[in-house]
């Protein structure tokens, strides 16, 4: 290993014949640029190595891991939890340069783009062909296609198209030591794709996406509603969302925003207006928008709201979307610095978690405003300050830090769209046990043996212990610790057992797909039949949980009778052998928590009751395809529907959903979480 100070010059003109001299910087005007991105970290690189060709990526990579240093891969820069800070110095991979939109193919519904692809830019040449990219963040004039895909960006549209993670069919990466892999959620075995989205470089550099593109709708309506409280803006949402409806966009601003966004302006609200909700519908059908926005309307109406406007044209349409997209360019020229939270909170719980926002911006005497993805539980409090007030600047943190503690103790996460770079690594610590930490160690581990892609970020690093635990006294208890069923608790005693006399395991459910001819090395049969109730309908927030043994048809039988569907075509088997099969990959669409036992029988709860959570890798989507070998699935949390269920032809299933053979990086997994080869062996040999 080269000490620190050499780490550059000594592999300099190996780097240079690869990018060309120019492109490999180390002045110290350009290593002071690239210190510091829109969160409040700074660091300084060694080097920044500009790209002119995806292909310069992966020798790079390789060149670097070899030499020991450090790098992260950055686009631009807006990221707003200190990701593409370098902690350990090394080397800034500049891919900005990387932005050419390779292929439109309307007929697939796909673009191929590079990651420096500015995400305007792509909706710009999309929309001459009539087509658009659903995920739209509020920073989309300057966010990039790469830097959308590390941090899994949302934006106001999401609440019906989904995040980053669910508009992407596959990506090509350079793994850290510099190979080059393609990813898809649709390969055989475990969701690998969906892992990387969000991982904030730590795990691989993305050089080139495919990303699901979508028609135009034909129609789109456009309302505000002014309340004279934030509560009773809230209040409608959740009676909206519960209606059945599912708007395109559902935002709320509260007063300090909107008096920022209208500075100089002449007010569209009534006077004493203390919240705008922006409510957008869009569709085919131009009569179901109407009566959707006749029903909102009337919701709003019932709930106080005191103006209820649709927009006239486009003009209309525009200015209301300059408000909420420019709120935070305008609170930011209030002061010289802002800090802008992401806590999310299950739907129901926004009122509350206001309501403690609220009083901890009181409390610490600071100035905020509250702008969020309403319909998703989304908070984005934006805290302004002055970065040379020491005192103010710790007051910030105190806040922000509380913040995100009510959120958790609401039942929420950390993060819906930063992520945590190193400004919330601290908080994963509230958020998660040593389990579930440990668990992400091991993904870690398995992409990145030598951890030099993007180090310390997202996991807590020694020293970041978890003391702020007594803060939380009276917290929500996710419902993995207080409503195990006595069956899940007998399950997790087996395989503590099994495990302590090395026993093999083969993780029965239905036996629907299960082939018994397969089941081998010696393994014993562990039956989760038993695992048959439906936990949990949460009718305000639209999340069911069940039992990993209960049939998939029974689980539905249940939903209707309740008044609720999941948006899937009609399936078979049982609820934990369809996501451990992935024979449907839309499945991973809906699922939002998982709880499971490892090997070990130790319990892990991933995920929540949040629609959006970018809080860590995503272990949910990894264990989709994991055919039982990775873990065993307890019960899993999905989103529901509430309204008229689509119709949908029936479900071919995959013939060979279980012809998967385990690449390098499956096995690493494997031999991180499972190192006996304990669970359902005959699918890793030799591991
Ligand atoms: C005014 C403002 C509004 C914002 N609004 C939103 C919003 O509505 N929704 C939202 O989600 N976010 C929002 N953000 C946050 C930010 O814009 C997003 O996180 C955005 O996705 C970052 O894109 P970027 O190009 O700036 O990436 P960067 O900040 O350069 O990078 C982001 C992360 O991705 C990693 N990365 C970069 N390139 C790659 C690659 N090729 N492969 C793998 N990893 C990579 C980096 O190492 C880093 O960890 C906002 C930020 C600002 C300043």
């Amino acid at each position: 290993m080269f000490k620190r100070k050499d780490r550059i010059s000594a592999i300099r003109k190996e780097l240079e014949a690869i990018v060309g001299p120019e492109n490999v910087r180390t002045e110290e005007a350009e290593l002071l640029m690239y210190s510091y991105d829109s969160g409040m970290a700074r660091a300084r690189p060694e080097a920044v190595i500009n790209f002119t060709s995806a292909a310069q990526v992966a020798p790079v990579v390789k060149m670097l891991y070899g030499a020991g240093v450090p790098f992260l891969p950055r686009l631009a820069g807006t990221n707003l939890s200190g990701g593409t800070i370098p902690l350990k110095g090394g080397a800034i991979l500049n891919l900005a340069r990387l932005k050419k939109i390779r292929q439109i193919d309307t007929a697939a519904g796909l673009a191929l783009v590079e990651p420096g692809v500015v995400n305007l830019e792509l909706q710009r040449a999309l929309e001459p062909f009539g087509f658009f990219y659903a995920p739209d963040p509020a920073s989309q004039k300057v966010s990039t296609i790469g830097g959308n895909i590390g941090e899994n960006a949302g934006g106001p549209l999401c609440l019906k198209y989904g995040v980053t993670a669910d508009n992407v069919e596959k990506l090509e990466v350079v793994t850290p030591e510099g190979e080059v892999k393609f990813f898809s959620y649709s390969d055989a075995g475990p969701d690998l794709m969906s892992v990387l989205i969000g991982s904030e470089g730590t795990l691989g550099i993305v050089i080139h996406a495919w990303l699901k593109i979508l028609p135009l709708p034909a129609h789109i309506k456009t309302a505000s509603a002014a309340f004279p409280s934030l509560d009773a803006a809230i209040r409608a949402v959740t009676r909206i969302i519960s209606a059945g409806i599912l708007p395109r966009a559902l935002e709320a601003m509260d007063k300090v925003s909107l008096d920022a966004a209208l500075t100089g302006k002449a007010s569209p609200f009534p006077a004493g207006t203390d919240a705008v909700l922006i409510l957008e519908l869009d569709g085919d059908d131009p009569v179901r928008i109407k009566t959707d926005l006749e029903t909102a309307h009337k919701i709003c109406s019932d709930n106080g709201c005191e103006a209820f406007k649709v927009a006239a044209d486009e003009d209309e349409r525009a200015l209301l979307w300059q408000a909420r997209k420019g709120a935070y360019p305008a609170m930011a020229r209030l002061a010289p610095d802002l800090l802008v939270e992401d806590g999310v909170v299950p739907r129901p719980k926004l009122p509350e978690a206001l309501k403690e926002t609220r009083e901890i911006i009181a409390k610490y005497k600071l100035t905020a405003g509250l702008l969020f993805h309403a319909g998703d539980g989304n908070l984005h409090p934006n805290v302004i300050f002055d970065r040379r007030d020491i005192e103010e600047v710790k007051r910030v943190k105190k806040a922000g830090y509380e913040m995100l503690k009510s959120c958790i103790k609401l039942g929420g996460t950390i993060s819906g769209e930063h992520g945590i770079g190193v400004e919330k690594r601290v908080a994963m610590n509230w958020l998660y046990g040593r389990g579930e930490l440990a668990f992400f160690h091991s993904i870690k581990r398995a992409f990145d043996p030598a951890g030099l892609a993007n180090p310390d970020k997202i996991l807590p690093v020694a020293g970041e212990k978890p003391a702020a635990k007594p803060d939380l006294a009276g917290a929500f208890v996710f419902p993995g610790k207080s409503g195990l069923s006595p069956e899940a608790r007998s399950i997790i005693d087996e395989l503590r057992l099994r495990a302590a006399s090395g026993t093999r395991t083969a993780v029965t459910g239905l036996g629907t797909r299960l082939r018994p001819e397969r089941v081998t090395e010696g393994a014993r049969p562990l039956d989760l039949k038993s695992l048959s109730g439906l936990l949990e309908i949460d009718r305000e927030n639209l999340t069911a949980r069940a039992e990993a043994g209960l049939s998939f048809e029974e689980f539905r039988r249940q939903l209707k009778a309740a008044g609720f569907h999941l948006d899937l075509p009609e399936l078979k088997g049982s609820v934990g052998g369809l996501i451990a099969s992935k024979v449907c990959p839309e499945i991973r669409g809906l699922l939002l928590g998982l709880e499971v036992a490892t090997a070990a029988g130790e319990l892990l709860e991933l995920g929540g009751k949040t629609v959006k959570n970018v809080a860590g890798y995503d272990a949910v989507r990894l264990l989709c395809g994991s055919q039982g070998a990775y873990a065993v699935i307890l019960s899993a949390t999905f989103a529901l529907s509430a309204g008229k269920e689509r119709q949908r032809p029936p479900f071919a299933e995959p013939p060979a959903w279980d012809a998967f053979e385990p690449a390098e990086i499956h096995r690493r997994l494997k031999k991180e979480f499972d190192p006996q080869n304990l669970l359902n062996p005959w699918i890793y040999r030799g591991v």
